[in-house]
């Protein structure tokens, strides 16, 4: 069987924000635009969306046709006025997208099914962590990704749904110690 470490894109209907985004994208002085603000719910519903599930969940109502290339313009403006951060996880392909902007929170994911949750910072503010040596470097951030095996994955490695060996052989030397 095949294992991928990313979910395939879930569409999901644009859910009625709680966030006011209109007033966001005008304090940003952003043009309010129908798909920047469908991209901004999804985002606000779905936290850790890859752009390819933003696209289907946009497009799942017959009104947007949000293309690719207009998917990652909206992103890198939304991110570039500080309404979206993006989030580089170590066993997602893709980037993923969060509207949790203000705080220094981490990430815990699931190394076999791609799971992200959000992990609020220890220290409350940034940078979580000092590092050993900064080589002299100012350090304003620290982020921290708890890799991990959630319990549906490590009950389907269990049961045998999920073969052990069917996983890449490092994620199965990680997992030797947990999942037996
Ligand atoms: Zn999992
Ligand atoms: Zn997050």
């Amino acid at each position: 069987m095949k294992v991928t470490s990313d979910h395939a894109p879930q569409v999901s209907t644009v859910a009625k924000p709680s966030t006011d985004w209109r007033s966001h994208l005008r304090a940003a002085h952003i043009r309010v635009t129908s798909q920047r603000l469908a991209v901004l719910s999804i985002l606000e519903s779905h936290p850790h969306s890859s752009a390819g599930e933003i696209i289907a969940s946009v497009n799942a109502g017959d009104r947007e046709n949000l293309t690719t290339q207009g998917a990652y313009v909206i992103l890198q403006q939304l991110e570039q006025y500080g309404l979206v951060r993006r989030v580089s996880l170590p066993d997602s392909s893709s980037v993923r997208w969060e509207t949790r902007v203000a705080d220094n929170h981490h990430h815990v994911q699931c190394v076999v099914c791609g799971r992200v949750e959000d992990v609020d910072c220890v220290v409350g503010h940034a940078p979580c962590l000092t590092p050993s040596d900064t080589h002299d470097m100012e350090i304003f951030e620290a982020q921290v990704v708890f890799r991990g095996l959630c319990k549906s994955c490590k009950a389907r490695i269990g049961s045998g749904e999920i073969r052990k060996d069917d996983l890449p052989y490092l994620l199965q030397e990680e997992l030797s110690d947990i999942a037996t």
